[in-house]
């Protein structure tokens, strides 16, 4: 929004109404100064406009360039953790079926009444519903 006209724009107005000018006295002698003066303030304005917008956008371009620079840095960064997490993740795995599977699976106990087979989890027996606990 801020960046409406081209700084090239500015530039380019700027040199063809000074150049006008200098064209103009440069052809015609008789032209008085003050408008001379005036047409070259007004494409000095212009190329200074042109030029800051330059050195802005310039600036610009800079910052940008860091953010990227730095964006990619951090995705590196994050795609080298991502990656040691996905091996200790891998290196986990391979541990758990020593330690892990003989405590996770549920044990099996006997109903003390009808001696039906129950989880350890499990309240009541599932074929007499007598209470296990
Ligand atoms: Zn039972």
């Amino acid at each position: 929004m801020g960046q409406s006209l081209h700084y090239g724009v500015y530039l380019l107005a700027g040199f063809l109404v000074a150049g006008v000018a200098l064209a103009t006295v440069g052809l015609d002698t008789t032209d008085t100064p003050e408008a001379m003066l005036f047409f070259a303030a007004i494409g000095g304005v212009f190329i200074l406009i042109g030029l800051t917008k330059f050195i802005i956008k310039k600036m610009k371009d800079v910052k940008e360039g860091e953010r990227e620079l730095r964006n990619k840095i951090a995705g590196g960064m994050l795609d080298s953790s991502t990656r040691q997490q996905a091996v200790m993740q891998r290196s986990q795995q391979q541990n758990r079926p020593h330690q892990s599977s003989p405590q996770n699976r549920p044990q099996v106990i006997r109903c003390s009444r009808c001696g039906a087979p129950n989880y350890s989890t499990s309240n009541f027996c599932h074929k007499c519903g007598v209470s296990l606990r």
